[in-house]
């Protein structure tokens, strides 16, 4: 059984690869065509229209749509593209049913293969797949999987999803960034030193250091310390640290603001030889929430957002966003998952005034890609 599963994720992560598979022919086209969500059923005229950075339209699924390729359970879905940073969309949302069949349990084979989420497994494949393709880059993952009553989130990169719940908010997962990951981080560094390329410290300082301030003490942690103490500095303690910056603007190895996701092989620190893969971790944490454990109401939801909506708007603005459009509908319209998803990115995009992209308070707008789901918990146990 989880092997089918792996194999619906190996699908979605393969994207929209042409039917004849990794193995295809070089003459049948790109082995991963840019494409949005499958769900949406958009023209190639659409397609394009999805793509203009300067009215950013918001795409959703067909409203009422009884096609088999509809959400399960009616639920809602709405993206829009970015502000120009990059010429496609870089969110890529996609859905799949997975039929699965209870087998012989006592042979061992499923008890194995629970201890293996298969994470390694795909990011291997994707090294693979990037190096015989010539492709670059990586990716977060935010994955929702619903088996046997219960829902299993995993979160690997800066993704989010919460609970809404009785008006109440829940997150259901942690964003992975340099912040958030410091001691893992320093701790790497600490342990292979050679991975620093002699250039960055795994030690952490308030601030960067001047070479006339060697000999006195300043504020360090280190990667056991939550808080700071002091130390001597050294000469050592002037290479760059390998955490820098804060909020948005950390980085690893002045390079990257997230420290878990798929891909980024051939990532280096610019101008050096020094890879940043090893800091970067393919392991998704994953949260189980057991639907017959609560009570849910037909407007309570759990709420997927890449970082373009979390960037923008916090939690309780998305619940009561979602809370007062939900409300505002019929508790049998179909639609109203959707009109929630729609709201939130509209909320989190903005409107296109003289100086860029505002919210209704006149704060700045989103300029990322933003893609949100919205998925009832009511009626489906
Ligand atoms: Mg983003």
């Amino acid at each position: 059984m989880i092997s089918r599963v792996k194999a619906a994720v190996a699908q979605l992560v393969g994207g929209t690869a042409s039917s004849s598979g990794a193995g295809s022919c070089p003459d049948s086209g790109p082995r991963f065509p840019y494409s949005r969500p499958v769900f949406l059923q958009l023209s190639p005229e659409e397609s394009e229209r999805a793509a203009d950075h300067s009215g950013r339209p918001i795409l959703v699924p067909a409203l009422g749509s009884r096609s088999r390729l509809a959400l399960p359970w009616h639920t809602g879905y709405a993206e829009v593209i970015n502000a120009g940073k990059s010429v496609l969309n870089e969110d890529q949302a996609a859905r799949e049913i997975v039929q699965v069949e209870r087998k012989d349990w006592k042979n061992g084979t499923a008890a194995e293969t629970v201890k293996d989420d298969g994470s390694a497994g795909k990011d291997e494949q994707i090294e693979r797949e990037q190096s015989s393709h010539g492709i670059l880059g990586g990716c977060c993952a935010l994955a929702v999987v619903y088996l046997l009553g219960k829902y299993y989130v995993a979160n690997a990169g800066d993704s989010r999803a919460i609970l809404i719940r009785g008006g109440e908010t829940i997150p259901l997962s942690n964003e992975f960034t340099p912040e958030s990951e410091r001691q893992r981080l320093q701790y790497l560094g600490y342990l292979q030193p050679h991975l620093l390329g002699n250039e960055f410290t795994h030690l952490e300082f308030p601030r960067r250091i001047q070479h006339r301030e060697i000999g006195r003490k300043m504020l360090f942690r280190d990667y056991s310390m939550t808080g700071w103490a002091y130390k001597t500095i050294e000469e050592d303690d002037l290479k760059f640290p390998l955490v820098y910056g804060e909020g948005k603007k950390a980085r690893v190895m002045a390079t990257i603001g997230v420290t878990r996701g798929l891909g980024d092989h051939n990532l280096k620190v610019y101008c050096s030889n020094i890879h940043i893969k090893p800091f970067l971790s393919c392991v998704p944490e994953v949260k189980v929430y057991d639907v017959a454990q609560h009570e849910h109401g037909v407007d309570d939801v759990i709420v997927l957002g890449t970082d373009g909506l979390w960037d923008v708007v916090s939690d309780r603005e998305v619940a009561d966003a979602v809370i007062r459009i939900l409300s505002s509908c019929d508790a049998d319209n179909p639609n109203r998952f959707t009109l929630a998803a729609q709201e939130l990115v509209m909320r989190s995009r903005g409107i296109l005034k003289e100086h860029g992209w505002r919210l209704s308070n006149d704060r700045l707008g989103s300029g990322d890609d933003i893609s949100v789901f919205v998925i009832p918990l009511y009626g489906h146990t």
